[in-house]
């Protein structure tokens, strides 16, 4: 965690660069199959990224000021499988220059599993890769949104990849995307959990970002289904506890963390994730920005192209930009009016744009669900369990002790 302090940053410019730990490439933007809620808008487009790309974006990466003892780099924004091995064996090597900064790349294949093969598997071990497997729960909940594009459900493909993965003893960790369906029914998610022997899942919302202008969840009746998703699902980890549940696991650290341990939220601070688009043009903040059409007022969401900028003119076009001045009246906003910034750090800058048209605004569906209400929840069981987990939430109730110390009988 870095500490970066934004309140009371409003107009000014902090020229804060973090030390970069997240790298996304985008090897193509195209996608073999077409789910409904993608954000992804160039899905058909076939463009691979040339190795003479690759190249120039390991160049840049030699310019970063200051990288985190191990990088994750992770092949996104596209189906990453629809690029052959040989790519990726080539492009794996360039990425081992950085060794020479003392830089540890860890490569991650984040896949929708419908094109693994045992070759594949093969090159993951060897590569010694991350894996994420994007699955939506069981076919009744995963068909209704991951189809291909004839409109078929694509769970079996998925969990044939899955399977394949296991066979060859490849950890890997699921991402579930929550629609208000399944929201409606954990008790299936937590079945199919335990049937699949499932070990690490993560659940990202149905998000209004890029090519997806709205979401199943915007209802107001959302934020009572996702509270009502997640107390069961931390019910489910206390008797199934090899299951590691992102969203539980990390709000438990954040919620318990010492006071004197600030969270930075690497989605709008400068540098801490890079994205390189198939064409090499440079981006820096929620990935997500690089599918997002610039405004009048946002030209641009990319500042450098690899082939013609350095870091440092990267860093001064982006600090000098309108995007930037916004961001940082946003991120200002947060820290003073929201209750939630020392677990949240002032949110994604993607979600804002997408659902607010600026990212000087503060609160979003995405944060009133990913955020609030799931620290609540997660607040709430730890005080139960008598952790003082409101600390980092400012206006929670008072804490345990407190109440102890307080005369019986009220309210
Ligand atoms: S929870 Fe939402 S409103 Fe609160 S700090 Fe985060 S982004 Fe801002």
């Amino acid at each position: 965690m870095w500490l970066v302090m934004w309140s009371g940053m409003e107009g000014r410019r902090p020229a804060v660069v973090l030390p970069t730990s997240t790298v996304i490439v985008q090897p193509s933007p195209f996608c073999n199959i077409d789910c409904d809620y993608c954000y992804l808008p160039a899905r058909l487009d076939r463009t691979r990224m040339s190795m003479e790309s690759v190249r120039s974006i390991v160049q840049f990466l030699f310019g970063v000021t200051e990288f985190a003892p191990v990088v994750d780099v992770a092949w996104h924004a596209g189906e990453p499988l629809v690029v052959p091995r040989s790519f990726y064996r080539a492009a794996f090597a360039e990425f081992a220059r950085l060794s020479d900064r003392g830089v540890r790349c860890v490569h991650q294949f984040q896949t929708n599993g419908t094109l693994i093969t045992e070759a594949w598997c093969e090159f993951m071990r060897e590569h010694t890769m991350l894996i994420g497997l994007s699955i939506d729960g069981p076919a009744e909940l995963h068909d209704r949104h991951r189809k291909d594009r004839y409109g078929r459900g694509t769970f079996n493909r998925a969990m044939a990849g899955a399977k394949l993965l296991a066979k060859s003893g490849i950890e890997f960790s699921v991402t579930s995307v929550l629609t208000v369906d399944s929201l409606m029914r954990p008790d299936l998610v937590c079945d199919w959990i335990e049937e699949c022997g499932i070990t690490s899942i993560g659940f990202n919302v149905e998000e209004i970002e890029g090519a997806h202008l709205t979401s199943t969840l915007a209802g107001d009746d959302a934020t009572a289904l996702y509270r009502q998703f997640f107390s069961t699902l931390y019910e489910f980890t206390k008797t199934h506890p090899e299951v590691r549940i992102r969203e539980i696991v990390d709000s438990r650290n954040l919620l318990l963390r010492p006071t004197s341990c600030s969270f930075v939220n690497g989605e709008n601070a400068l540098g801490s994730i890079l994205n390189f688009d198939v064409n090499g043009r440079v981006s820096t903040f929620s990935p997500e920005l690089l599918s997002i059409a610039p405004t009048s007022r946002y030209r641009s969401f990319t500042w450098a192209h690899v082939t013609e900028d350095d870091f440092s003119t990267f860093v001064e076009r982006v600090t000098g930009s309108a995007f930037y001045e916004d961001l940082a009246v946003g991120v200002a906003a947060c820290a003073r009016e929201c209750e939630y910034f020392g677990v949240c750090g002032g949110g994604a800058p993607g979600n804002k744009f997408s659902e607010l048209g600026t990212v000087t605004g503060t609160e979003t569906m995405t944060c009133r669900l990913r955020v609030k209400t799931l620290m609540d929840v997660m607040a709430g069981v730890l005080e139960r369990e008598g952790e003082q987990s409101h600390r980092h939430i400012r206006g929670r109730a008072p804490s345990r002790q407190q109440r102890v110390a307080e005369p019986h009988g009220r309210g």
